[in-house]
């Protein structure tokens, strides 16, 4: 799992309580991930995180300006993101990745890392149409290049974020 020195919080001695975070993202970061379909991009994240006794409850509110690919013309496209996505962090033997928005920490960590989360939450933002709003907006001449090739290709409409995701581990 990738990790950053800027993405995390620390939870040891924070106390119980609510504290308030703020990161801010841009195309330097998604770049890291081999994955990420995101070529430009400038994400606001407000971390709150809740330290319970037994558990910690993070909630990330994200908002944002993406630039991707078109799936349709293939030309740069600009999307605006936001979304809501709550986190249940538990501790236990051994460190897990995110799985139905439960992380589990081991012994030995320190840190609540957000890389992977702003990482996957950004991409969930997407629309589930990653294309220019109008075909007239699309890139007219690829678009013309494309029906051309694609008459060729077998309709397999699988979302790339699906594909992406699925690559993560
Ligand atoms: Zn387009």
């Amino acid at each position: 799992m990738l990790e950053s020195e800027t993405y995390r919080i620390p939870y040891l001695g924070l106390k119980n309580g609510i504290h308030k975070y703020e990161f801010d993202a841009d195309e330097t970061f998604f770049s890291k991930f081999e994955q990420s379909l995101l070529l430009k991009a400038k994400v606001n994240y407000e971390v709150q995180l809740e330290k319970l006794s037994t558990h910690i409850n993070l909630e990330i509110d994200l908002v944002g300006l993406v630039g991707t690919d078109c799936d349709r013309c293939g030309a740069d496209l600009t999307s605006q993101i936001q979304g809501d996505f709550r986190v249940v962090v538990k501790f236990g033997d051994e460190t897990s990745d995110l799985t139905d928005d439960l992380i589990v920490l081991g012994p030995s960590e320190h840190f609540v890392n957000l890389d992977q989360l702003f990482f996957e939450f950004s991409h969930l933002c997407l629309p589930v149409r990653n294309v220019h709003g109008n075909e007239f907006d699309c890139n007219q001449e690829a678009l013309a290049a494309l029906k051309k090739f694609k008459i060729k290709e077998k309709d397999e409409d699988i979302d790339p974020r699906w594909a992406a995701l699925k690559n993560l581990k």
